[in-house]
């Protein structure tokens, strides 16, 4: 009897070290993470298919709108930009950017800049494997009273108009509970839109050309609460999964 109870100590000892080593490992290889959030591991294991392909739109030569003060569209677009991309690298998704700087893109074609410039971006998105697009622009319009943000969404893949959704309702959740404004689906004269055929999105993030509006863009506590909404939108799109097999 002296012997056994011994023996029982050391074996229940050994098992207890075994247990720890099996948490321990499941810990670290995030199997305990995925199975304490179910809806969390949907993301784990989808995001290293995704790649997130946040445009600022225009750039270099090509300012795009000009707000009432006078602030380029071209570079809110890029704050913007960049504050997306980094906010969804820490949340754990792949990102690319079509461009990090102040400049227009040149595919090499003889095509007009304009046209050279659009097409180097169809052709970034185009050669991720599974990528969801989301471009960046500022709005403008005749009418100085009109503002708010405004969503575009390609008709090529149903998933666009899922993703529109999930964003708009994210940024009038959390920014702009007052934002009437519809999404759209787009025409042919968005280039980028009308031409990708995974999901894709434009969002105009506001008018430059409404004074209250211009400030806020230009304010970055704003910026960064827009962002983390566009974030939430473009989390929850891809958590929902889709309809398709591009996500
Ligand atoms: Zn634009």
């Amino acid at each position: 009897m002296k012997r056994v109870i011994p023996a029982f100590i050391c074996s229940l000892a050994i098992c207890a070290a075994i247990a720890c080593a099996v948490v321990v490992f499941m810990r670290f290889s995030g199997l305990i993470d995925n199975i304490l959030s179910p809806g969390k591991s949907s993301v784990n294991n989808r995001e290293s298919k995704i790649t997130v392909v946040i445009d600022p739109g225009h750039g270099g030569t090509d300012g795009g709108a000009v707000g009432v003060s006078g602030i380029l569209e071209k570079d809110l677009n890029l704050e913007v930009g960049t504050l997306l991309a980094g906010e969804l690298t820490r949340r754990g998704f792949d990102v690319i950017m079509t461009r990090t700087d102040d400049v227009m893109l040149d595919n090499g074609s003889s095509s007009s800049a304009k046209v050279s410039d659009l097409s180097a971006r169809l052709e970034i998105v185009r050669s991720c494997e599974n990528p969801v697009f989301v471009s960046i622009h500022m709005n403008k319009f005749p009418d100085s009273s009109v503002n708010g943000f405004t969503v575009y969404y390609s008709s090529n893949n149903p998933d666009s108009e899922l993703l529109a959704a999930a964003v708009r309702q994210s940024v009038t959740d959390s920014v702009q509970p007052e934002n009437k404004r519809p999404m759209k689906a787009a025409g042919n004269s968005i280039f980028l839109l009308s031409r990708l055929t995974s999901p894709a999105v434009l969002l105009e993030c506001g008018f430059l050309s409404n004074q209250r509006e211009e400030a806020l863009l230009s304010d970055p506590e704003y910026r960064e609460k827009l962002v983390c909404a566009i974030s939430d939108g473009i989390e929850n799109f891809i958590n929902r999964g889709s309809s398709g097999s591009k996500v």
